[in-house]
């Protein structure tokens, strides 16, 4: 498992726990998403290991595959890394 912690928006009190950058879990490799309308920040799944030992070897998440939010159904999300400002009202995530 990755680390994930939590984050948390100082003014808009938008609040999650993710990995904050690309990730992994048992099957999947992941990346951390913010959603520009509601701020809700995700892990989604970017590639899949497929016969239990490799990853995909395309990396690169394509546009068309990135999801929308699972908040508020939004498409508008970006790839959010920790440190990034969030990605609703630019405050600073913690
Ligand atoms: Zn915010
Ligand atoms: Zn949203």
């Amino acid at each position: 498992m990755s680390g994930r912690r939590q984050y948390e928006c100082a003014l808009c009190d938008r609040r999650a726990v993710v990995v904050g950058g690309p990730g992994h879990d048992l099957h999947n490799r992941t990346t951390t998403v913010g959603c520009c309308e509601c701020g809700q920040l995700d892990d989604v799944v970017v590639a899949r290991r497929i016969d239990g030992s490799a990853f995909s070897p395309d990396d690169d998440m394509a546009d068309e595959l990135m999801p929308k939010c699972r908040a508020c159904g939004a498409d508008a999300v970006m790839v959010w890394t920790a440190g990034d400002p969030c990605p609703r009202c630019g405050g600073s995530l913690e």
